[in-house]
């Protein structure tokens, strides 16, 4: 697959929209860093993204994992791409650097993991959650377990795992079975099964740490009863060299619709060695640290496949001819026009060009308000990126699936067929839209834990900081007025939930979507600030006019379903189902 990084949109989004390198004089960890550095990082970047990884996106796919004699075999070509990843360090790009992390920024890093999704999410799969479960120890662990993990996972010389979902326990984490018997030795002994295990098994790397959620024997009922263990693949020596075998085993891999270079296995353990990650039955609490990197990593997946979708239908419809121009013809020596001359392809291409942009500049502040809550400790910063996460996993890879599917249409019927890459685009952005907790419970997420309980108070002080930004008087009026359309539902939703339990589930879904609408518009709006007068500053102003023109006035439809809704979905008996 043909996948490549625009330098001049990282330039842009680096220096002139966000000023990245005047932000980061506050952190002291990055005062040193420049544009110029962060840039020829991003170069990097895309040259792995595009030389290593695309190349294998395809084999990987049919090529698929399989299972032999519990060994787990990953597509050919991954062993030497992931040597080559975790060689430069990119595992670790924003890990500590006492645990030999890189030390960089996590809004780099969003840039970086678009790349590396966009070119080959199977095989980055293997690294996200290796990330996660080292994000997860870094947090909870003991300094042993710090010194002993960390440094082999931000390395890729092992690799991570998350062990939550059994088959009847999935959304509902506090039914879970998996059990631990506390052993004489301060070990656990863990059995039980887990199912849709990614990266639980596979040959990438010496070791693999799984982080897995099991209950004590007198573990209090429900999600406050569940506990966190490491259990690794081969038990650490007391050098930290993989020792015996742990008892836990593939038993077999999900057959799946995409993603099919990953591995996802079921996870039998037989009485596996476990080693508590913070406190008994604080568990699913620790899990959030991994849950939360994860859920904006799978946004960042969404953002890849629209970026990826785009790139390869645009070049499609440059070059396939076919039919006039409704304004008469405008290639008339060839037998037909350009698919670029069809309003509709259009259409097609800039609503995926609208989104990317738009979730690429999302991410970056985002990222940035992360890294502002962990080096800085601004509470504000955490509120807002706490308020953001769940937007940004679900309206990412909404508009990721939504926009894979658009770059499928551009194609026609060849879209369908497998040479030219779109169906499987498709079929693996789909998973992201239901991994690391649906779409649905990421909405739940927002408007009940985030919205609903602290009466509006984070999305009004996060509204204030949008309007406080320097727009281009071209938006300012229309984004002004979204975010007054944006604070009326917020109360709205405050309300009527005082009234109703089961209002805020039912709007959830078109909430979520709005807020992303609004901040898209609001990413808009700063990039057609910054547009400057050469090309790649017209493409910004004329996108940036679509966006309003063309795609904000969903958040119209959205609002009038949470305002006019009398919560009908609920009044059907269960019988009439
Ligand atoms: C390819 C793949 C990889 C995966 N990787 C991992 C992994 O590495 N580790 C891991 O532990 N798990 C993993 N999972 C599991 C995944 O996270 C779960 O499938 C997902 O969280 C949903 O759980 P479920 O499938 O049991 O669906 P259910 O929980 O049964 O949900 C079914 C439907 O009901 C809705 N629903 C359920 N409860 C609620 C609620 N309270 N409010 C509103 N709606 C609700 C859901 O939104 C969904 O639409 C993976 C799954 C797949 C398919």
């Amino acid at each position: 697959m043909e996948y490549k990084v625009n330098n001049e949109e990282m330039r842009y989004l680096v220096k002139d929209v966000f000023d990245l390198e005047t932000q980061w004089k506050d952190i002291d960890r990055f005062s040193e860093l420049s544009t110029d550095d962060a840039l020829a990082i991003l170069s990097e970047s895309g040259r792995i993204a595009s030389e290593v990884m695309a190349p294998l996106n395809f084999s990987g796919d049919t090529e698929g994992c399989r299972l032999e004699n519990g060994i787990v075999k990953v597509p050919s070509g991954f062993q030497e791409a992931f040597k080559l990843i975790t060689e430069g360090g990119w595992l670790g790009f924003s890990g500590n650097p006492e645990f030999d992390g890189q030390g960089m920024p996590k809004s780099l890093g969003c840039l970086v993991e678009e790349m590396f999704w966009a070119a080959n999410t199977s095989l980055y799969l293997y690294g996200t959650l290796t990330v996660g479960a080292a994000m997860c120890i870094e947090e909870h662990g003991t300094p042993e377990q710090k010194n002993l993990y960390l440094p082999r996972l931000y390395s890729g010389k092992w690799t991570g795992a998350m062990a939550l979902t059994e088959s009847h326990a999935g959304t509902d984490l506090g039914i879970m079975r998996t059990k631990a018997l506390e052993q004489s030795d301060g070990t656990y002994s863990i059995s039980g099964q887990k199912i849709f295990i990614t990266s639980g098994e596979h040959e990438l790397a010496e070791n693999i740490v799984h982080l897995t959620l099991a209950r004590l024997p007198d573990a209090p009922a429900g999600s406050k009863g569940i506990s966190l263990f490491i259990v690794p693949k081969y038990l650490p020596r007391d050098d930290g060299s993989p020792g015996d075998r742990n008892n836990w085993f593939s038993s077999s891999l999900e057959s799946k619709m995409g993603v099919k270079g990953s591995a996802t296995s079921v996870i039998n353990y037989d009485g596996a060695t476990g080693f508590l990650l913070g406190s008994e039955n604080g568990g699913l609490l620790s899990m959030f640290t991994m849950m939360n990197y994860e859920r904006l990593s799978v946004g960042l997946q969404g953002l890849g496949a629209i970026d990826v979708a785009y790139q390869l239908s645009a070049a499609y419809a440059k070059d396939r001819v076919q039919g006039r121009s409704p304004s008469g013809p405008k290639n008339p020596e060839e037998v037909a026009d350009s698919l670029l001359v069809h309003p509709d392809v259009r259409r097609m291409l800039l609503t995926q060009r609208a989104y990317a942009e738009a979730c690429r500049a999302f991410g970056v502040y985002v990222g940035h308000q992360l890294d502002r809550a962990t080096h800085l400790k601004d509470q504000k910063s955490k509120r807002i990126s706490e308020l953001l996460t769940p937007v940004v996993k679900a309206f990412f890879t909404d508009k990721g699936f939504e926009c894979a599917v658009m770059g499928q249409q551009v194609l026609g019927g060849h879209g369908y067929i497998k040479d030219w890459g779109l169906e499987q685009i498709v079929r693996d952005a789909r998973i992201g839209q239901i991994y690391e907790g649906t779409n649905g419970v990421q909405a739940n997420d927002l408007v009940s834990r985030k919205i609903v309980r602290d009466g509006g108070v984070t999305m009004r002080e996060f509204i204030a900081e949008m309007r406080s930004a320097d727009l281009s008087s071209d938006y300012e009026q229309n984004f002004s007025e979204q975010c007054d359309l944006l604070l009326d539902l917020t109360d709205h939703i405050v309300n009527q939930a005082e009234q109703d339990p089961e209002f805020p589930g039912s709007i959830s879904v078109d909430y979520l979507d709005l807020v992303g609408h609004v901040v898209c518009a609001w990413c808009w709006a700063l990039m057609a600030s910054n547009a400057s007068g050469d090309d790649f500053g017209r493409a910004k102003t004329i996108t940036a006019k679509f966006f309003y023109e063309r795609l904000l006035p969903r958040s119209l439809g959205l609002a009038e379903n949470i305002r006019a809704t009398s919560n009908v979905a609920m009044q059907m008996p269960a019988e009439l189902f």
